[in-house]
């Protein structure tokens, strides 16, 4: 009999700590499990106090548990098989389990638990029946009830049994949404991408902000920026991304101040335009990939420039993180390949060749007098353009490179 797993089931992670909060948590996960998984088309989420349900209705196991895998606030999941709720076929079930499992030396139990009492055997019978019936087709193995290697565990339900014995470690974290929201400021760079990684594991719902200045960027950083909000949506669902039109803010820059302060002035352009969005879009905090020290902009004093335009708390999750170590976890998000093809971003174009590192506010504060910083923040915020980013390219893409690799 060719053995296939029919459901996955999902533990709730730190969220379980959570109280009457409970619900919530659940229901944004299950949504957010939703999302990640619309790539399967046959796959089907359903969630209960405890645990999660996940049907796969034919789709293969792999690429789903690959998938589970990433998405914060999932603690454990388990690869389950469906059963008739009949001893003798629960007999062969376990013994053909085994058979695929067997090595010299190898020790087991069976843990059974029942939430349908009419079933024929209690739990403690069927520990009994289906752990004689394991060493039955294999006389060598030992039972042993504290720590087996294998822990067979069946469950008799109303509608059917289930089986598991594997227990896979989820990615932790929060599930996504349920800290808030925050606008999560995304250049095509290395940074910010990793640090909307970290702010969603934390649970926090990301809305990504992209800065645009046609023609002097191109559609290929556009894409870029929306290819790199895309590989974020794995670990907990959609995202929007809202693209702001800048050209004109940095041709006023550029032509009312001097070329040491277009950084500077630039940043705090984009942060009190962050901020508005974010506040007609009801979220809390704004999220950036600035590295203390790493560039010119970058420095304490610059920081201190830059943060002056806003109140709002400013989540900085890579601040003290050297490249190095940022380089290694956009490798694990896989997002560093996209992070450095050549696309030039807004600020490459207007970067001076020596920005102010120690940039000072009475200056900063004259050269904007100059400017009408007020109408060049509504016009640009009038401008945006929202598209929601789904995971479902990504399939896409790869199906068109399998097919490029087959021909
Ligand atoms: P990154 O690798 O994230 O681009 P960086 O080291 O290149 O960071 P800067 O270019 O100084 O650093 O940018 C600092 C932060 O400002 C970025 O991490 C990002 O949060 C924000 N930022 C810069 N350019 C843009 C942009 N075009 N759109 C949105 N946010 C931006
Ligand atoms: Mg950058």
């Amino acid at each position: 009999m060719a053995l296939t797993y029919s459901e996955i089931m999902v533990r709730y992670g730190e969220l379980s700590t959570k109280g009457k909060n409970r619900m919530r948590f659940i229901n944004k996960l299950r949504n957010n499990i939703k999302d990640v998984l619309s790539i399967y088309p046959e796959v089907k989420v359903t969630f209960d106090r405890d645990r999660g349900h996940i049907y796969l209705n034919g789709t293969d196991y792999e690429p789903v548990a690959e998938s589970l895998k990433q998405i914060f606030g999932i603690q454990a999941f388990s690869p389950v098989y469906k059963f008739e709720k009949d001893v003798e076929v629960l007999k062969k079930a376990v013994q053909d389990i085994m058979t695929g499992l067997y090595r010299d030396g190898l020790t087991f139990k069976v843990t059974a638990k029942r939430s349908d009492h009419d079933f024929v055997l209690d739990s403690r019978e069927l520990n009994l029946t289906l752990g004689n019936a394991v060493i039955d087709a294999f006389p060598d193995i030992k039972a042993q009830m504290k720590g087996p290697d294998v822990n067979l565990k069946v469950e008799i339900r109303a509608e059917a049994a289930y089986i598991s014995h594997e227990e896979i470690k989820g990615a932790g974290g929060l599930p996504v949404g349920t800290a808030g929201k925050g606008m999560l400021m995304l250049s095509g760079g290395i940074d910010s991408p990793v640090a909307g990684y970290l702010a969603l594991k934390r649970g926090v719902d990301i809305e990504a902000v992209h800065f645009a200045s046609p023609p002097y960027t191109s559609p290929g950083a556009l894409k870029k920026a929306q290819d790199l909000t895309r590989k974020l949506t794995k670990f907990g669902g959609n995202i929007q991304f809202i693209e702001v039109p800048f050209t004109e803010i940095q041709e006023e820059i550029k032509e009312k101040a001097p070329e040491a302060y277009l950084m500077t002035l630039t940043r705090r352009f984009m942060m009190r335009i962050t901020d508005r969005i974010r506040e007609e879009r009801c979220g809390l905090v704004i999220i950036n990939g600035e590295s203390l020290g790493q560039v010119a902009s970058q420095t304490m004093e610059s920081m201190q420039a830059i943060n002056a335009v806003t109140c709002t708390p400013v989540i900085r999750p890579v601040v003290t993180m050297d490249k190095l170590e940022i380089i290694d976890l956009a490798q694990k998000i896989d997002t560093f390949d996209i992070s450095i093809q050549p696309f030039e971003d807004c600020c490459t174009i207007f970067a001076p060749d020596r920005p102010k590192t120690n940039p000072k506010i009475k200056n900063v504060e004259r050269y904007e007098g100059r400017m009408d910083v007020e109408s060049l923040v509504e016009r640009a915020v009038a401008g945006i353009m929202v598209t929601e980013i789904t995971p479902i390219e990504e399939a896409q893409d790869e199906v068109d490179t399998l097919i490029e690799d087959l021909l």
